[in-house]
């Protein structure tokens, strides 16, 4: 056990190595770094034995491939896995420092947009907490997702260098470092033996290096690894490229997250950086196996490789590559090695983000995986032959016309196409990936999103911790299912009175954030009522704007109108190039400007939109939110996961019955959650009639077009153009997701929860329940199910055990 002494001692022994001065005369910044040097050698010797254990067990290992993790601030989350938060922070209080000062400096790792590179990290967090041989295998980005700023309104975008004052958590590892090929010719040439062996000319070859980050269990002493990789200029080649102008081109492959895909040059970039993080991964495992000296076919018994969404898809391919052309298999049992090996999660059924690419590009970029992708497809064909019907097979080909399928490509090479909640996973057997589950029904299978409990309540809601730890034990901070111990007290006056007050303390200190970043004075007892997520058009943060804009029609009209003071807090990035998307950002920072400031409404709404949403800012928002917001159109929203970090914080959920929602209801029961809105069935039905009319509802519902009149009237200042883009979508263009349709049912809902707050006893019950509920979405439950049902992976000596 690490005591406060030996911490201190260490923490000055860093600042004195690296800054030359006395802790009492660091700053947070310097105190932060050493802090973490001191935490990192205290893991070392755990990670160390960790990835040695899984050697000689020779444990089965499972290697998440994603193109986006998004862990956010390390400090806390280390410290609380190694049991050290509390020693640390008074340690620090020895010196008048505050922890919380020193953690703010940390910089966001934000190596992703949304959800998916959440949920990425989450999983890291729960593989090393349950013990199980879990690996990530991702992509340093020098830059990480945009810093976001409003300038009149505007959605600007800045770079975020958040490897500015370096990384203390990352172990740049030279000697494991792979060289990954690019462009040229490649043609086969027999061998002496009879063999093919593809022949390279005009490559480029670029060198991937590792960054080890050690993902620290909770309190289990198993610490696993997170790789991501960086691109450099082999020596070998150095000689080629000789004015930095050309360097530069190859070294801006890993430079940012997401290339503007507008252009040529950008998907190019994109589709470089798939291969390159993919090919590196993949090396790196086989390179381990060899070490373990056991037959190729015991491969599948050893290695699992998971394809978070479609841009880890060459994995097949490039496993194939790796086993015909350098380990010197046949195809047959490479093929069958591949398929055992691989298994994917499909992340959206939205037509625009299943990806495809050009032939004529992976032909120039990576020109050996497209001869293997061609040769996967002239088989897949061959063997569907006289099972299946050919437009079945053609409809399911991984090339098609002048494209690649990604998703084809990952369904045809993996043993497991999963969903990510049940709805979800239904609406792929059923609709969008139907053909294929005719052709393999057995690799269909659902495994609904979770969060890591421990970041998402233990650290971000410390006071709600404490009130749990003092009514129901503390077995829930291991075990989150505990959390459902919380239900016998859901009369408890006394408990929900301290709930109350733990939301209430959070709250207060939310608007204080809100005042300090954006000046807007925001009152605690109001209802603080929560969207944070990507802006998109199917999530609809325009239908809370919609109801909104009503609400203060309504209070102009009439004054005296009995409704609870409601804050509405927004957090939400825009793609760069995703003009809608940034132009519904400004109407709603015009509307907060009207509203805020007009007297006539006395405070009873605020629109606060909090610039730059990361994992940071969300774990400021949620704690404080009263009302979580989950209303994208029935069947777009694959899973949600900020629904689920909003209920364990104590928030009640109004929600359509998309994605992971309708689990939610499930979990709380109807009377727990605010329900509304069309269902999948209905949408579907509407697509199918093709009978839906935006222009009618506008025309015979006078309210509705009320409220849409405001974007193009006048009544909101200075969104001439935005305000007429928007309604245009809406009227011009037949209002895509269905706003006005579930318009007047939304606002019921919104009702509904006026009401129930105005009876403060049932709201904190309701409240009180959904916490207790919250343990169902565990990612902890979530990757213990993927490893039991698709990864066939084990807590590390659990057979030992057994
Ligand atoms: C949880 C989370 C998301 C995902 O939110 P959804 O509402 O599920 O889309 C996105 N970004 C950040 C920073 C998150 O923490």
């Amino acid at each position: 056990m690490v005591t406060k002494k030996q911490i201190v001692k260490e923490l000055k022994r860093n600042i004195q190595q690296s800054y030359a001065m006395e802790l009492e005369d660091a700053t947070p910044q310097e105190i932060f770094y050493s802090l973490g040097k001191t935490i990192k050698a205290i893991y070392n010797q755990d990670w160390q034995k960790t990835w040695k254990d899984y050697i000689i067990e020779e444990q089965k290992q499972v290697y998440y491939f994603s193109i986006e993790f998004l862990p956010g601030k390390m400090l806390k989350s280390n410290l609380l896995n190694l049991g050290l938060l509390e020693i640390v922070r008074e340690a620090l209080n020895d010196y008048n420092i505050d922890l919380e000062d020193v953690a703010a400096v940390e910089k966001d790792m934000a190596l992703g947009n949304g959800g998916l590179g959440r949920l990425a990290s989450c999983f890291m967090d729960s593989l090393a907490s349950c013990g199980l041989p879990g690996n990530g295998n991702g992509i340093r980005y020098d830059y990480g997702l945009f810093k976001q700023q409003f300038v009149d309104g505007y959605q600007v975008e800045l770079p975020d260098e958040w490897l500015q004052d370096g990384n203390v958590w990352e172990i740049r590892r030279e000697s494991k470092a792979v060289n990954v090929h690019y462009g040229g010719k490649v043609y086969m040439e027999k061998q002496a033996n009879g063999q093919l062996k593809p022949i390279y000319e005009n490559e480029i070859v670029l060198k991937a290096v590792p960054y080890d980050t050690g993902m620290v269990g909770y309190q289990n002493g198993i610490v696993n690894t997170m790789r991501l990789w960086g691109v450099e200029i082999p020596v070998s080649q150095e000689g080629k490229y000789r004015t930095i102008e050309e360097r530069r081109v190859f070294e801006d492959l890993t430079a940012v997250l997401y290339p503007d895909d507008s252009n040529e040059t950008g998907r190019l970039i994109r589709l470089a950086q798939e291969y390159f993080f993919v090919s590196a991964g993949i090396q790196s495992i086989i390179r381990y196996y060899r070490k373990l000296n056991r037959p190729w076919h015991d491969l599948s018994e050893k290695v699992a490789i998971h394809i978070n969404d479609t841009h880890p898809a060459l994995c097949v391919p490039e496993l194939m590559r790796i086993l015909l052309d350098e380990c010197d298999l046949n195809w047959e049992l490479a093929w069958d090695l591949t398929v055992k090996v691989m298994s994917y999660t499909n992340h959206t059924i939205l037509a625009e983000a299943l990806e495809k690419w050009p032939i004529y590009l992976l032909e120039r970029v990576v020109p050996r995986m497209y001869q293997i992708i061609q040769e996967i497809d002239r088989r897949y064909v061959l063997s569907m032959q006289n099972i299946h019907p050919n437009d079945l097979i053609e409809r399911t080909r991984i090339i098609q016309g002048e494209y690649v399928h990604m998703a084809n490509l990952a369904i045809i090479g993996s043993h497991s196409t999963n969903g990510v909640a049940k709805l979800h996973s239904d609406l792929l057997k059923s609709v969008v990936l139907h053909d294929f589950y005719i052709i393999y029904p057995e690799r269909f299978n659902n495994k609904t999103n979770g969060i890591a409990q421990r970041r998402w309540l233990q650290i971000a809601n410390e006071e709600l911790s404490q009130v749990l730890d003092e009514t129901i034990g503390k077995t829930w901070r291991k075990d989150p299912a505990d959390l459902k111990l919380l239900i016998n007290y859901q009369d408890d006056e006394a408990v929900l009175k301290r709930l109350f007050e733990a939301k209430k303390t959070k709250k207060i200190a939310l608007a204080q954030y809100v005042e300090e970043t954006t000046g807007i004075v925001i009152n605690p007892e109001a209802i603080f009522d929560v969207q944070i997520k990507r802006l998109h058009a199917y999530k609809r943060q325009l239908l809370n704007l919609l109801h909104i804009i009503k609400l203060y029609l309504d209070l102009l009209e009439n004054p005296k109108l009995d409704i609870e003071p409601r804050v509405f807090i927004f957090g939400a990035k825009a793609a760069p190039s995703y003009t809608y998307a940034k132009s519904i950002i400004k109407v709603i920072n015009e509307v907060a400007q009207l509203i805020n400031h007009d007297e006539r409404i006395q405070d009873k709404l605020k629109i606060v939109f909090l610039a730059n949403y990361n994992v940071t800012l969300a774990e400021i928002i949620i704690p404080a939110a009263d009302v979580s917001e989950q209303i994208s159109l029935a069947s777009k929203e694959a899973s949600g996961t900020s629904n689920m970090k909003l209920m364990l914080n104590g928030a009640i959920t109004i929600a359509t019955l998309d994605g992971a929602n309708v689990e939610i209801r499930d979990a709380v029961g109807d009377d727990n959650i605010d329900i509304f809105g069309l269902t999948e069935a209905e949408v579907y039905a509407y697509y199918e009639n093709k009978n839906y009319s935006s222009n009618q509802i506008y025309e015979n519902d006078p309210v509705i077009k009320r409220i849409l009149d405001t974007l193009i009237d006048g009544t909101i200042p200075n969104i001439g153009k935005e305000g007429r883009e928007i309604f245009d979508s809406l009227i011009l263009y037949n209002d895509e997701y269905f706003l006005l349709r579930d318009f007047n049912s939304y606002c019921e809902a919104q009702t509904k929860i006026d009401l129930a707050y105005k009876d403060r006893k049932r709201w904190e019950k309701i409240s009180l329940i959904n916490i207790a509920n919250a343990g169902h979405f565990s990612a902890d439950t979530t990757v213990k199910q993927y490893a039991e049902d698709i990864w066939q992976i084990e807590p590390l000596f659990a057979r030992k055990r057994k």
